[in-house]
């Protein structure tokens, strides 16, 4: 192992209100602990600190009153989006206008501001569920250095979530027909040695692995065919995963018609990426035979509706998806787009989202914190996460439901409580690989009031940067 964490020999959750595994058999068990060892799961059961003869002083943490569940884990991110949020100029613009703005503020992001972009993201994450994460970096501004990847694994390990960052890229600007500005486009070779980079720094193939690299050239929008094929060749090779944005909105369905006369999974498909090792963002004007193709193939999913609502996308066909026995997770999306990181308003959203369109049977509660865990974990392709049981990653958030957004709750249905009742979503315990990341409500180790003081920093530099060099004032509001 190569990373910093050290989790702690015994951590004991006592007589937590509710346990929810999310195992095979789905239990639920009332009034439980539960053993951690490690970074693994010891035990989980009633009174362990009898049976399991601990000692008397093992570390332990009070668990009435809370529902226990598996960390969530978030399969679609932007880290640094989280610097645009709410900008008023592209509050009202769908996403091709949106990024066309978005990449000329964002191409003169520094070191300084990817590494605080990347805290704050992931800092609104841990605190609401998230113990595993992916991250779509895919942008490369020309003046930065290459190693933009190793700042957010440097800022995870520092926060402590475990990471399953992706390699973007793009690589086809707007001179040669896509989308982006050249002072954000690379070179595919360029892309293909990082790759091999970052595979031999960072991927770690053991079991409870903090860090582990996958490939994930941008879209069919804004990156070239040729890079699209090697990055099916690169990853076969060392046997990691690969992602891309596909489907998102009807301009893409245009966008590939006109270029390549294909649908847009046509086009990657065509390029070899079709099957268990790939997981697309996304995928709302994706149709009925191409579900059922993704099902037969072992294709997942990263659901994203907050921006899916926000850039008026449109609904991803989920239940469709989990009807078909694709696999599917969460992601918020860059927080340029959602706006927010909030993980588990991701799953309450989607939640009364696809009941709107679909019906009172269209989606459960549970579904919901299904696709938080075990859907997450069968995308991301990690079987020791997204589940409590011996053996599993000790991984494990707490939600306190004495407060009144709960009240009656505990004494119906606590675990759907999250999702019907939840208009508060932070965990008041989280756990990562044995170690307590989030205690009582609190980041261990961040001074948040100075994080949202760097964060507002860099964002006006990037404002500044937008009216010198473009004469634009992204402060402005459109016309309302
Ligand atoms: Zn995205």
């Amino acid at each position: 192992m190569t990373d910093s964490s050290q989790p702690q020999d015994l951590l004991l959750i006592e007589r937590c209100r509710v346990v929810a595994c999310f195992d095979d058999a789905r239990r639920e068990l009332d009034h439980t602990d539960i053993l951690i060892e490690g970074p693994a799961i010891r035990a989980i059961g009633k009174n362990l600190r009898e049976s399991e003869k601990l000692p008397p002083d093992v570390p332990t943490i009070d668990g009435r009153g809370h529902v226990a569940l598996p960390g969530f884990i978030n399969v679609h991110h932007h880290f640094w989006q989280t610097l645009t949020r709410v900008m008023p100029r592209v509050q009202n613009a769908k996403l091709f206008d949106w990024l066309v703005e978005q990449y000329h503020l964002w191409e003169s992001l520094d070191v300084d501001g990817f590494r605080t972009g990347a805290r704050v993201a992931l800092s609104e994450l841990l605190l609401t569920g998230c113990t595993t994460t992916s991250d779509h970096h895919y942008l490369f501004p020309t003046a930065a250095p290459v190693e933009l990847i190793d700042i957010d694994i440097d800022v995870a390990r520092e926060l402590g979530i475990r990471f399953q960052p992706t390699r973007g890229s793009m690589t086809l600007g707007e001179d040669d027909g896509g989308l982006p500005p050249m002072t954000v486009i690379e070179k595919d070779e360029r892309v293909l040695a990082d790759y091999e980079r970052l595979i031999s720094k960072y991927h770690d193939t053991s079991p409870y692995a903090m860090t582990r690299i996958s490939l994930a050239p941008c879209a069919p929008f804004n990156v070239t065919t040729h890079l699209f094929q090697e990055t099916v060749n690169v990853a076969r090779r060392h046997g990691v995963k690969i992602h891309t944005h596909l489907a998102e909105t009807a301009d893409e369905d245009v966008y590939c018609a006109e270029r390549y006369n294909k649908r847009p999974f046509d086009f990657v498909a065509d390029q070899g990426w079709e099957g268990p090792d790939v997981w697309f963002a996304h995928c709302v004007k994706i149709n009925q035979e191409e579900i059922e193709r993704f099902a037969r193939s072992g294709v997942s999913v990263a659901h994203c509706p907050s921006a899916n609502c926000r850039l008026g996308s449109g609904i991803a066909p989920v239940p469709a998806m989990l009807k078909a026995g694709v696999a599917v997770g969460f992601g918020v999306d860059g927080s340029a787009s959602n706006d927010s990181g909030d993980l588990l308003g991701e799953a309450r959203l989607a939640f009364l989202l696809h009941r709107a369109v679909g019906g009172e049977n269209a989606i459960s509660a549970r579904d919901c914190l299904y696709m938080l865990t075990r859907g997450g974990a069968a995308v991301l392709g990690n079987d020791r996460i997204g589940r409590l049981e011996p053996g599993a990653a000790a991984d494990v958030v707490l939600f306190d439901l004495d407060q009144v957004a709960f009240a009656g709750g505990p004494s119906t249905d606590p675990v759907a409580a999250l999702i019907h009742c939840g208009t508060s979503h932070h965990v008041s315990w989280s756990i990562i690989n044995g170690r307590i990341v989030v205690e009582r409500g609190r980041i261990q180790g961040l001074a948040e009031q100075q994080l949202v003081r760097d964060a507002n920093a860099v964002t006006e530099r990037l404002v500044a940067h937008g009216m010198k060099k473009r004469g634009i004032d992204y402060l402005k509001h459109v016309e309302w």
